[in-house]
């Protein structure tokens, strides 16, 4: 068989030296209906194959339709999914009251130092004269959330008055770091009704109080933390004192050796796979 071009043809010599004669414009024809049939042919095979039996098989389309149907914005339906992780590792949240204050910096520092996270509720009072303290912390990642305009006791103010000592403050953090706090801690933790029905957040509160403003002593600041913290507590401290200052390295080294992470309260409960509602307290696990 000996093909010989030649004008439009190709030509190929049978044994008995008979002449086939085949054109281009045929191969062509032929190539191109090859390639015609093959998603035809691709088609036919995916349809015989029942995918919804398939159950690890998720299609775009799918996911696209249910964040939809969700009625929120996808990113906000992404970060809102609460997964409980088990992976065995045992997290607490450190927590800093009453500032921000001449401390801050040295503090954020300290827990950048340590490769830790923490949550912050600051008091509208202090956050006017200290802004590039909050600016600080909130750009090296710790958690800024809201403890009220001035530290008042709650339970005594009316709900006009909730309202100002907590939406102040929300504006003030939002004017600085872009966002509103998404929790606030009520002062000396004071609470009832009229607090959680006014005021539209988590108020986050705590299980392992350091007593630190009492003390103000960085050695029993240190041990009543070692001695009382569990797996999913929450730690109240207060950033406006030295001896508190002192005491939060040690008390970061101790934790770790025993397999503690530290988490800010967002990470904390994301961990655990509690979602937060609005008007609902929240110690710690
Ligand atoms: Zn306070």
């Amino acid at each position: 068989m000996k093909p010989n071009l030649r004008y439009g043809y190709i030509t190929f010599y049978k044994k008995d030296n008979k002449k086939i004669k085949i054109s281009y414009i045929s191969i062509l024809l032929l190539i191109i209906a090859m390639f015609m049939l093959i998603p035809i042919l691709e088609n036919t095979i995916f349809n015989l194959i029942d995918y919804s039996k398939i159950d690890n098989r998720i299609k775009i389309s799918d996911i696209k339709v249910k964040i939809e149907a969700s009625n929120v914005k996808p990113e906000l339906y992404v970060e809102e999914v609460y997964q409980p992780i088990d992976n065995g590792k045992k997290y607490v949240a450190l927590t800093f009251d009453d500032g921000p204050g001449k401390y801050t910096k040295e503090l954020v520092d300290l827990l950048i130092k340590n490769n830790v996270k923490a949550s912050f509720f600051m008091v509208g009072q202090n956050i006017k004269n200290y802004k590039s303290s909050v600016k600080y912390a909130y750009d090296n990642g710790m958690e800024i959330c809201n403890h009220s305009q001035n530290h008042k006791n709650l339970k005594n103010l009316s709900k006009e008055e909730l309202e100002y000592e907590i939406n102040s403050v929300d504006d003030m953090l939002e004017e600085i770091t872009g966002q509103k706090p998404k929790y606030y801690r009520s002062p000396g933790g004071n609470q009832n009704d009229t607090v959680l029905s006014t005021i539209q957040k988590p108020c986050i509160l705590w299980n392992v109080d350091t007593r630190d403003w009492e003390s103000r002593d960085t050695e029993k600041i240190i041990s009543k933390t070692l001695k009382e913290v569990d797996d999913g507590d929450i730690i109240l401290m207060h950033e406006i004192y030295k001896t508190t200052l002192d005491a939060v390295e040690p008390i970061i080294i101790k934790l770790k050796e025993k397999g503690y992470n530290f988490v800010t309260v967002t990470e904390l409960y994301k961990i655990k796979g509690i979602p937060l509602e609005n008007g609902k307290i929240y110690y710690g696990m």
